[in-house]
């Protein structure tokens, strides 16, 4: 062997422990990520395990009145199984339950929604009970909710709820699909129609969220009503609980996917939308 071929061979095994030593640190850092698999189970990179929160879009745009579907319904329930929203055109009031979306019209008619139909905002997740309370007496809308924020551990996380139970009373809110151009959130509630029901029985799903969401969702309570026939429904506007129980979600895990039509990407947000979100939701 000449000395040349014997410092090529120096050469290359002293290359080969430098890849090596590159590919072993590798190894070692990618042992560090701890990914909990039993927690996140993975959908084109989405996480949809339980404990996430899934939202499409962002309620200032509905504020501005970015009304386009996007999201169709069948991907949304590979998202969560419970959850609400609207549907394109602002075509009624959303509300997912155990898998089953349902459309409240502006008619006041209620129906399951193909999963073609699409979604300009929609906030789903896969709903597992961490709290539960059964109440047994008379409260109303206002203390129950005061009743539930006692029952959460902190502000600062996410809760999904749930309410099953009898109603003495009732108020809900649809609204019409839009054309275009698109009017104002605000505007469109003006002409609302507004449903009552005296005792009925159903289910209240919705979410509370923090105050940093402004912009993002609705700060504090966000509740859809569906009756136990599913022949009722829509935003809750106002209740009184006869006897029921609340099932609270707790959710540490957020997951925001936004719009990429037209209508979304050209628009202004407005900086401060607060006494319009309150006026439009409430
Ligand atoms: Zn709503």
């Amino acid at each position: 062997m000449t000395n040349k071929k014997i410092s090529l061979i120096f050469l290359l095994l002293f290359l080969s422990i430098i890849i090596t030593g590159c590919i072993n640190e590798q190894t070692e850092n990618s042992d560090q990520i701890n990914v909990d698999e039993e927690k996140y189970e993975y959908s084109d990179t989405i996480p949809t395990g339980t404990d996430t929160i899934y939202q499409f879009s962002v309620i200032d745009a509905l504020l501005e009145g970015v009304y386009d579907g996007e999201m169709n319904c069948g991907e949304l329930k590979t998202r969560g199984d419970f959850g609400l929203g609207t549907f394109d055109n602002l075509n009624g009031e959303m509300l997912e339950l155990e898998g089953v979306i349902y459309q409240v019209r502006a008619d006041g008619n209620v129906c399951e929604i193909n999963d073609s139909e699409t979604s300009p905002f929609a906030v789903v997740t896969f709903f597992e009970n961490d709290i539960e309370k059964n109440l047994d007496k008379k409260m109303t809308g206002q203390q129950v909710a005061a009743h539930i924020e006692e029952l959460l551990p902190s502000r600062n996380i996410m809760y999904a709820i749930k309410i099953n139970g009898e109603f003495e009373y009732m108020k809900t809110r649809s609204v019409a699909a839009q054309e275009k151009p698109y009017p104002r959130l605000i505007e469109v509630t003006e002409d609302q129609s507004v449903f009552e029901f005296n005792d009925t029985k159903g289910t209240i799903v919705g979410y509370w969220m923090p105050e940093y969401i402004e912009g993002i969702n609705v700060p504090g309570y966000h509740l859809h009503f569906i009756t136990e026939d599913r022949t009722g429904g829509g935003h809750v506007l106002d209740y009184t609980l006869t006897s029921g129980t609340i099932e609270i979600d707790r959710s540490d895990r957020f997951y925001l996917e936004l719009p990429e039509n037209e209508n979304y990407l050209s628009k202004g947000f407005s900086a401060d939308t607060e006494d319009e979100l309150e006026e439009a939701e409430n």
